[in-house]
């Protein structure tokens, strides 16, 4: 299982969306349950005041009716009574006949009345007549209820009102009706004036059937009923007998108006509400499906922005991402975070010498190769180019990252099939350990960086481990590097030149030059450091052309000498470098021919097929061509061979071991052989003894250079020895 780094599994921003579309829905449940909430109390209080509305006017209009109904039966007795003829006919003797007719038979059908009594003052009736017929004495009573005696009692006995009449409600056999009680009077009577004998009239109006009908009709009250007082309901006025007790009541079918237009409107707001919530729902769910898609398409973008395309492991910034994951980790478990930095060492030439192509190939082997060696949990990240980077997190992650250092070493030290080529790669190594990962992940990259530099310096195919030491020496570099430019820019670096002899005559026959640098507060500095620096930050093409016209502009003074001067790989590799040799030469007017540079091989080896290209244009213009330090490094046959150079320089070690004699001394003549077999002159650096003087003129170099014959001096010290005879004296000149 590879690592994933946290925040791939599932980003933050994702997490956040997420709960916002959930405490989104929610709130959207919430307000769609408030709203359906609002919008039913409301429906429902409009339906309860329409109801109550309804309610007010129905009650309103049976109360008016009742009081109607009873008027009407008011009104119709007090014609009856107070009139003139019934008085007449109520005299002695009294007319039954014409009271049958006129009150009796009126009964019938009537809509004013139908039950009509004629009592005589104590309460005898004359005549009794229901619906126009007598009522048999035996039911009076179920008409002359202990209610409508009251009312009789009240007129009879004058304590009536104003007028001898009085009406109210009374329950006979027939069921509820409105009765009045009045006394047969004279139309204009005066109310004091009471006929003798006196006649009483009882009428009554029953409240039911067509009476009720026509009431339910006039006040458009439907369903008008006679109710039962003692039972509950809120549809009834009470109707109050003569003692003003209710003893019934008139109800009516509530049509509940509110209920009904409720009933109505219910369902469409139902569907309204439904309709609203759907439509919400959809643009949630599209919502939510446009935001996992976008959220997949951002977790996307982070996989890809931290993941290296070409070997598929993390990149810088996914290293920096799984390294932070790592240390939260370590810090929670006591855990030291150990980071090794490689750079694979022959990166550079496979992809010179067989194209990109083939390096994409070889850096996708060597992850692949790496993610086998890579232990579990562990991050593995190519940072770039040829740089791979290995960090986790442990106990005892010194050893641990020895161990796989060495491993990888291992790995990389054998030869790689990469595509239908086979290579040696190799790589160099920096390790350092973040103790309870407190060391933040760039400083442990940079030093781990650091370390590699140093397993680079020392030869490559190593590890090396970071120590704080390397930041002191990396901080006096950088100190260096600084106070080197400011001396190349204000002209502080002078050309010294060592003499160079004819090895048969030992006289002085040319110089080469080199770069000194006196710097300012600590003395002179060897060019083996300072041009390694110059070489590292581009500082040397310029300084290179500094030391070149020097050297050409004290070669005119030296007509009969040759010069040597020092070229770096990275000037070499400069295209406009040829340009600033011709022009050089044309400016100090310098005879090319006597100009040689000096070459070391290494980057004839990284870059061959650039390097014979621009070999070519520098012959081109003239100049010859030496092989510096031939000996000292790959001393390849093949490339001494396939360049034709103009001079091989041997190399001051294989000089140096000549004294001591052995297999040293059969190498060099090795050496200068196969340089004479080339067509190849041949000078010998490093000559500090008369014996390697010797050894070497006679192996065949025509050429010496060494502290036997003169340091490196100033050009009025050429002046000088240019005029003495042989700069050294051999004791056995054969
Ligand atoms: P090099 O080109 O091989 O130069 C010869 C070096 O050997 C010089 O060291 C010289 O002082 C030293 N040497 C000569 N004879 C003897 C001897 O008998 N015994 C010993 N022990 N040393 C001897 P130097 O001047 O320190 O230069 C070192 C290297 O720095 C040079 O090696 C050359 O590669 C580089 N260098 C010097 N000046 C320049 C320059 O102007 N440009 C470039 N690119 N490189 C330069
Ligand atoms: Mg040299
Ligand atoms: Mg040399």
């Amino acid at each position: 299982m590879r690592f994933v780094p946290s925040h791939l599994k599932q980003s933050a921003a994702t997490l956040d969306r997420r709960s916002a579309v959930r405490s989104m829905l929610l709130i959207f449940a919430a307000v769609m349950v408030c709203v359906s909430a609002m919008v039913f109390t409301a429906l429902d209080r409009v339906g309860h005041y329409a109801n109550q509305l309804d309610e007010e006017r129905s009650r309103e209009a049976v109360t008016g009716a009742i009081q109607t109904f009873r008027d009407q039966l008011t009104a119709t007795l007090h014609d009856y009574v107070a009139w003139d003829d019934a008085v007449t006919h109520t005299q002695d003797p009294l007319d039954l006949e014409w009271l049958q007719r006129n009150f009796g038979m009126m009964s019938y059908q009537s809509e004013l009345f139908d039950v009509v009594m004629v009592l005589d003052g104590a309460g005898k009736p004359v005549i009794a007549y229901s619906e126009g017929k007598p009522i048999v004495s035996a039911i009076l009573s179920s008409y002359m209820t202990p209610d409508a005696w009251l009312l009789f009692k009240r007129v009879a006995s004058g304590k009536a009102d104003a007028v001898p009449e009085a009406s109210s409600f009374v329950s006979t056999i027939k069921g509820v009706a409105a009765v009045g009680v009045g006394l047969i009077r004279p139309r204009m009577a005066v109310d004091a004036e009471r006929p003798s004998p006196s006649y009483y009239v009882v009428m009554m109006r029953h409240l039911k059937g067509v009476s009720l009908e026509r009431l339910s009709r006039a006040y458009v009250l439907p369903g008008l009923h006679m109710a039962d007082v003692e039972i509950d309901g809120t549809h009834r006025v009470d109707i109050k007998g003569p003692d003003d007790k209710p003893f019934t009541a008139l109800g009516w079918v509530s049509r509940s108006p509110g209920d009904t237009s409720l009933a109505q409107v219910r369902p469409l707001v139902w569907c309204a509400v439904a309709m609203i919530a759907i439509y919400m729902l959809l643009l949630f769910v599209t919502g939510s499906q446009a935001l996992s898609r976008l959220s997949a398409d951002e977790a996307a973008a982070v996989k890809l922005s931290l993941t290296d395309r070409l070997s598929g492991l993390p990149n810088r910034a996914g290293l920096f991402a799984g390294m932070a994951d790592l240390v939260d980790k370590a810090q929670r478990d006591n855990k030291d975070v150990a980071l090794l930095y490689l750079d694979l060492d022959g990166f550079k030439e496979v992809n010179d010498a067989y194209g990109h192509a083939t390096g994409d190939l070889l850096i996708r082997s060597v992850s692949a190769g790496l993610r086998v060696l890579v232990g579990e949990g562990s991050v593995l990240a190519r940072l770039g180019g040829d740089e791979f980077a290995i960090s986790f997190a442990g106990f005892d992650v010194h050893k641990t990252a020895i161990e796989l250092s060495e491993r990888v070493l291992d790995f990389l030290g054998e030869p790689l099939t990469i595509g239908e080529r086979v290579a040696v790669i190799g790589c160099s190594i920096g390790l350092a350990v973040s103790r309870r990962g407190l060391v933040p992940g760039e400083e442990l990259i940079r030093r781990a960086d650091m370390a590699m530099y140093r397993s680079k310096e020392d030869g490559r195919g190593r590890w090396t481990l970071y120590d704080p030491s390397m930041d002191e020496e990396r901080e006096e570099r950088n100190l260096l590097e600084l106070d080197l430019r400011a001396a190349i820019d204000r002209h502080e670096i002078t050309v010294s030149y060592q003499p160079v002899v004819d090895a048969r005559t030992l006289r002085i026959s040319g110089v080469e030059a080199l770069a000194r640098w006196n710097r300012d507060g600590h003395g002179p500095v060897s060019p083996d450091l300072f041009i390694p620096i110059a070489e590292s930050t581009g500082l040397i093409d310029m300084l290179g052309l500094c030391v070149l016209r020097s050297a050409c502009l004290a070669l005119k003074s030296w007509p009969d000498l040759t010069l040597s001067v020092n070229v770096s790989p990275g000037q070499f590799r400069d295209p406009a470098f040829v340009g600033h040799v011709a022009k050089l030469l044309e400016d100090t007017e310098v005879d090319a021919a006597r100009l040689t540079l000096e070459m070391t091989e290494t980057y004839f080896v990284q870059n061959p097929a650039r390097a014979r290209q621009t070999l070519d244009l520098l012959r081109k213009t003239g100049v010859k061509i030496a092989l510096d330090d031939f000996g000292s490094g790959f001393s390849s046959v093949g490339y001494l061979r396939q360049f034709g150079f103009d001079r091989m320089k041997i190399d001051r070690s294989l000089v140096q071991s000549v004294g001591e004699g052995g297999r040293a001394l059969e190498m060099l003549r090795a050496t200068v052989a196969l340089a004479r077999s080339l067509d190849m002159p041949v000078t010998a650096e490093g000559v500090e003894t008369e014996a390697q003087a010797m050894a070497l003129r006679l192996a065949g170099c025509d050429l010496l250079q060494g502290f036997l014959f003169g340091k490196a001096m100033a050009a009025a010290d050429i002046d000088r020895l240019r005029m003495s005879g042989p700069l050294f004296t051999l004791s056995n000149t054969g």
